[in-house]
């Protein structure tokens, strides 16, 4: 049967329209929320009893996700299928008590969040976006940077006239990290005073509240198509929003019928530090998931019935990776280096030299997944990162694998991860979303 898949051009462009939404795990959550239940999805609580085609999410800390449609099989039978990405990206935190005040400036004292090259992040204009939770547990939700008539923040540099000395450093250096921090308010005698003034009237919080937020520096500003065959996208965030919105995209195509085996997929927060912590792919979120879909599918539910769902599951793992860059030969890995066009890339292991804490697929399961993007239609290709002893990476492969799931690496490949605007081209990230698609309806 030939699988139907939404077009380039329209995919491109609710990609484009989600990720510059979407430029935080909370908010790429509760983007995620509008379209699951514009798509009939619920919330898993509305259901006593789940079967075959019921379309249900469980969501937790306001960032983590799996959303499902219940297949024929039962789980505990026949496992689940899974597309999972994360939807955390690098950026600037603010630190608990962010105000300061240096020759008579206003700054916001910040802390990178995951692996950045610090330089890239200066003299951009940047966005602010997060929450803020008062005393009494009342919220306030911050965006400022995108909206059309919105003031932007700054890390300023120094100008080559005088940067004689700091041309000198090495790239890592010359920019330490504690002088990240972005200007915020320059004018008046009292500066700090008139700011602290400012979000009292404005947002009605106090200097003490910010102990009790998040708040987030981005890139300000939205995908571009880049080059004048337009191409490529620039975005922030690429990492991983693209691959996470592509199982999102895949999981609503899947749902039109209802599958064998249920369809899933999964979007969580933290990956870019370690996948740490209560909304992290180390958490028990996943196997508590699981948990309530069978206590909601067994007259007799058991603790064993969730791990063997799980030793009988099995994922692509939906996260991005590099593109050969002919600026930078000396880290590809010839002949095994991702190419833009080409679609999605399968990477069989990951890590780095050695294959230390590699997540390595086995080649049975490689075998079923280049049958089905075969048969979808799928143009696709494999490749590894990079050259050995040249660095490396993981995802949350490894976190899944460990329950003896399948788990095969496959996501979009990138020019700059990791930078403020990273670029993935238009054509691979529609056959992502279609590989994802047609993994779920296999
Ligand atoms: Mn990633
Ligand atoms: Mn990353």
């Amino acid at each position: 049967m030939k699988l139907e898949y939404i077009s380039k051009s329209e995919y491109c462009r609710r990609y484009m329209r989600y990720l510059g939404a979407a430029k935080t795990a909370r908010r790429s959550y509760f983007e995620s929320l509008k379209l699951l239940e514009s798509k009939g999805f619920k919330e898993i609580s509305s259901f006593k009893t789940l079967k075959p085609g019921d379309k249900v999410y469980r969501g937790y800390g306001d960032r983590t996700i799996m959303a499902a449609v219940i297949g024929k099989k039962k789980i505990s039978e026949s496992g689940i299928k899974i597309v999972g990405g994360h939807t955390d990206a690098p950026r600037l935190d603010l630190k608990p008590r962010p105000l300061y005040e240096k020759g008579g400036y206003v700054y916001f004292d910040c802390h990178i969040y995951g692996g950045i090259k610090k330089y890239q992040w200066l003299t951009l204009p940047l966005a602010l976006y997060g929450t803020i939770v008062r005393k009494d547990g009342s919220k306030v939700d911050v965006a400022i940077g995108d909206g059309s008539d919105d003031p932007v923040f700054m890390i300023s540099d120094i100008l080559p006239h005088l940067g004689k000395d700091q041309e000198k450093k090495k790239v890592n250096e010359f920019f330490p990290a504690e002088d990240l921090d972005v200007v915020c308010w320059t004018s008046g005698e009292k500066p700090l005073e008139a700011l602290k003034a400012y979000l009292k009237k404005k947002y009605k919080v106090s200097e003490e509240d910010l102990l009790s937020a998040e708040l987030e520096i981005v890139p300000a500003g939205m995908p571009r198509y880049v080059g004048l065959d337009e191409s490529l996208i620039a975005g922030y965030g690429h990492d991983d929003r693209v691959c996470s919105f592509a199982a999102l995209t895949a999981l609503l195509d899947a749902a039109q019928k209802t599958p064998e085996v249920t369809a899933s997929m999964l979007m969580c927060d933290k990956e870019e530090v370690g996948s740490m912590g209560a909304t992290g792919m180390q958490s028990s979120f996943f196997e508590n998931t699981v948990a309530e879909f069978i206590e909601r599918q067994e007259k007799n539910p058991r603790d064993i019935m969730v791990r063997r769902a799980l030793e009988k599951s099995s994922m692509l793992s939906a996260d991005v990776t590099a593109i050969a860059d002919p600026h930078f030969p000396d880290v590809d890995s010839t002949g095994n280096s991702a190419r833009f066009h080409k679609g999605p890339c399968a990477s069989k292991y990951t890590g780095g030299a050695s294959k230390g804490g590699a997540s390595d697929c086995s080649p049975e399961f490689v075998a079923k997944i280049r049958k089905i993007m075969d048969d979808g239609g799928v143009v696709w290709q494999m490749a590894e990162l990079g050259k050995m002893e040249k660095g490396g990476g993981g995802t949350i492969s490894q976190y899944m694998a460990r329950f003896g799931m399948d788990v095969l690496d496959m996501g979009t490949g990138l020019w700059n991860m990791h930078a403020p605007w990273e670029l993935a081209s238009a054509f691979d990230c529609h056959e992502t979303y279609k590989a994802y698609s047609a993994y779920l309806r296999s």
